[in-house]
């Protein structure tokens, strides 16, 4: 089947192929994004109207919809015809008024006789104490009663389109539906008791009851589906047939792994074991890995990481593992130096320090093989920084690095495995919808004996009681991180302020003992800093945001936050995991300015409430959209029409599992199935992923 199926070319057509639809509607359309046919389906109510008759309008509340039998007693027709006019009626029980603006007497006599009985339909409304309906929605004879519809779909409306003309264009594109193949699998549907495509829509525009309307509705959630199989399939496809191109086979032999973890201070985690064998039995095929490691600070990635190097080293390859910042570059290297060392293996550290010849030594050695394993900043995009034969790539903390930065480490090597390693929880949600062409290792589970970290919502108004509180803990030999305000309107601001509160600690503690880190520094000097904080000399570091990223002090065990009702709820979580690494109970004070908002309340209250960061990235996602979820996921954010990934999780799953089932037996999509799969993918305007099945 080449281009779009027959069946959905009316779909595709021109809005004004439809009837009573014209230029100016069509321009109006435009405004919510109805641009075909196609769209308008996809255009459901958001709500009903329940229009069922009651018999008097007595008990009704102000501003409800009301559908009565009345009969007209009197017309209070003004003197001045642009004023008010006037209608008495009275239902079963009670008088009320039928208001008019600028309407023509005679029409309204004609419409509602005095003396007769009509059915009228509208939002009743209060007035001086009068209750009155305004330009009832429909008037009919009794007789006519079954033209009112007894459940009104509502649609989102723009400017030059009514809900009546709506819906008379909606009716006459559901008169012309056209039946499509069964894309969804038998068995799925058959479980869910799900209906075809053409009656699911016909129902999620006609609802017969008001919870009809609702995503869990078997109509609507069929719908959704379609939607996420729909973006499922295409990331399918994608990773199908982008991972296509050949990888190499990294089989190590196990041996300097075992060695290792023979003599680890711990026993590994379930999860760091699975994750392991999930990244050391993809390396081993013949295909590029695409990996992700997912795990909360202080999950355990690094000796995982570490795991996949030696594999690469196994295999008489080398590795490399590359941070955003030449701290952690430092720290990895020196978490890794000792076991690198146990078994005897080259570990090198590479990072913009290096210059002249020290630098081209280590360089040559690379090219030589005779470093196994590299550590370092993104000087090793360089393009003098040759190996002799990279296996693996490891991206450390990957939301600060770029794809492209990830793309041209790829190209070091002969068909590299890459593995990117992010700290920033990802709900699973989003993981499924961004990533769904990556595959997924996650540590969920944090290391045995971790205390859990206290966290409380201070006003700042207590300071000085705060630091107080601190005096004590320095004084017992305890070290603090004390984070400033991020504000909005300028690194410079910012900046100021924390200059600002380092002097103003410095005035209260021993200047010695405070240190200041901030974005402007140099590199080196941010290092010393740093160093200073982690040897003990200094207890107290004050900084701008800049240790969010992965800095270890296992002695810091307070965390404040200042304002802290400006964070995002992720990067909250991340400076909090700086602390509660060692022994000693750990605290995070968030000190806010009051009052706070109801939604700031509740994002720091579910801080306090909970250390786990995959929890806290679905609240922060329930609570801000997801538009809105930390910097990492700018690009490429999914927009469901339909479907709603936060709620649907379930779905979202099933959809990849299915999705990826069906291009595994089907890979060019031809079965029956697999065509009906491509009409989906022409429905939800996905052909450009349709080409790659005639390329690939
Ligand atoms: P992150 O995932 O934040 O990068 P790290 O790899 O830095 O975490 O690990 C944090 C600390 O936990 C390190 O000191 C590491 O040695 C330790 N660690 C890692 N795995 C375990 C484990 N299974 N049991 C106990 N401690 C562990
Ligand atoms: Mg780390």
């Amino acid at each position: 089947m080449i281009g779009r199926p027959v069946a959905l070319i009316p779909l595709f057509s021109q809005l004004e192929s439809l009837p009573n639809v014209g230029p100016r509607i069509t321009k109006s359309f435009t405004q919510i994004s109805v641009e075909r046919p196609r769209d308008l389906i996809y255009h459901f109510p958001y709500t009903v109207i329940d229009r069922s008759h009651c018999d008097t309008i007595r008990y009704a509340k102000t501003n409800q919809v009301v559908t009565v039998l009345v009969t007209v007693l009197n017309h209070r027709s003004p003197a001045n015809k642009r004023a008010t006019y006037r209608i008495d009626v009275e239902d079963a029980e009670k008088k009320f008024q039928v208001v008019f603006f600028n309407s023509n007497q005679d029409y309204l006599k004609r419409i509602l006789p005095i003396g007769e009985q009509r059915i009228i339909s509208g939002k009743l409304e209060e007035f001086n104490g009068l209750r009155q309906i305004v330009h009832p929605d429909y008037i009919e004879m009794v007789e006519n009663s079954g033209k009112i519809p007894k459940l009104e779909p509502v649609y989102h409306l723009t400017e030059g389109i009514s809900q009546k003309l709506i819906h008379k264009i909606q009716r006459a594109l559901l008169e012309k539906l056209p039946n499509l193949p069964e894309w969804i699998s038998p068995e799925k549907k058959s479980t869910e008791g799900w209906m075809d495509w053409k009656s699911a829509v016909e129902i999620a525009h006609t609802p017969r009851q008001i919870h009809e309307i609702k995503l869990e509705f078997p109509a609507r959630t069929r719908l959704a589906y379609d939607e996420l199989f729909a973006h499922q399939l295409t990331l399918a496809l994608v990773r199908k047939y982008r991972s296509r191109s050949k990888g190499r086979i990294t089989e190590g032999t196990g041996k300097l792994q075992k060695c290792i973890i023979k003599n680890l201070p711990f026993d590994l985690t379930q999860d760091q074991i699975k994750a392991i064998s999930e990244i050391t039995t993809d390396m081993a095929r013949p295909l590029k890995m695409n990996r992700m490691l997912q795990g909360d600070v202080g999950s355990g990635k690094t000796i995982v990481a570490f795991m996949a190097l030696l594999s690469s080293v196994e295999a008489g390859g080398q590795g490399v593992l590359m941070a955003p910042t030449e701290v952690l570059a430092y720290q990895h290297y020196q978490s890794l130096k000792p076991y690198a060392k146990s078994v005897s293996i080259a570990l090198e550290i590479l990072t913009g320090h290096d210059s002249g010849k020290k630098r081209a030594n280590k360089l040559k050695k690379l090219l030589n093989g005779e470093i196994d394993i590299l550590v370092g900043t993104h000087s090793v995009f360089q393009q003098d920084v040759t190996f002799c034969d990279l296996r693996l790539a490891i991206v450390d903390e990957q939301h600060k690095f770029g794809v492209s930065q990830r793309l041209s480490l790829r190209k070091k090597g002969n068909a590299t495995d890459v593995l990117v390693m992010t700290a920033t929880p990802i709900p699973r949600s989003l993981a499924l919808s961004h990533y769904g062409d990556l595959d997924i290792s996650m540590l969920k589970e944090k290391p045995a004996g971790r205390k859990k970290i206290k966290t409380a919502m201070i006003s700042f108004s207590r300071i000085t009681e705060i630091i107080e509180r601190l005096r004590n803990a320095i004084q017992g030999g305890k070290q603090c991180y004390w984070v400033c305000p991020l504000l909005e309107e300028s690194e410079k601001v910012e900046l100021i302020s924390a200059i600002e509160r380092y002097n103003k600690l410095c005035n209260i503690f021993d200047e010695k003992v405070v240190g200041l880190v901030h974005g402007q520094m140099l590199p080196a000097e941010k290092n010393q800093a740093f160093l200073k904080f982690q040897n003990g000399e200094t207890k107290l570091l004050v900084s701008t945001t800049v240790i969010e990223v992965g800095v270890n002090v296992p002695n810091a065990s307070i965390m404040i936050i200042e304002r802290a009702e400006n964070f995002g709820l992720a990067q909250l979580h991340q400076l909090r995991g700086r602390v509660g690494r060692g022994n000693t109970q750990s605290s995070c004070l968030l000190l806010y300015k009051s009052p706070l908002s109801d939604l700031a309340y509740q994002r720091l209250d579910t801080l306090r409430k909970t250390i786990d960061g995959f929890r806290i990235a679905e609240t922060d996602l329930r609570l801000r959209g997801a538009g809105d979820l930390i910097g990492m996921v700018q690009a490429g954010i999914p927009k469901f029409r339909i479907a709603d990934p936060r709620v649907q999780l379930d779905l979202m799953e099933h959809a990849q599992i299915d999705a990826r089932k069906l291009i595994k037996k089907d890979p060019k999509l031809e079965s029956p199935r697999g065509q009906a799969a491509r009409t989906l993918l022409y429905l939800f305007s996905q052909e450009e992923v349709i080409h790659l099945l005639s390329v690939g």
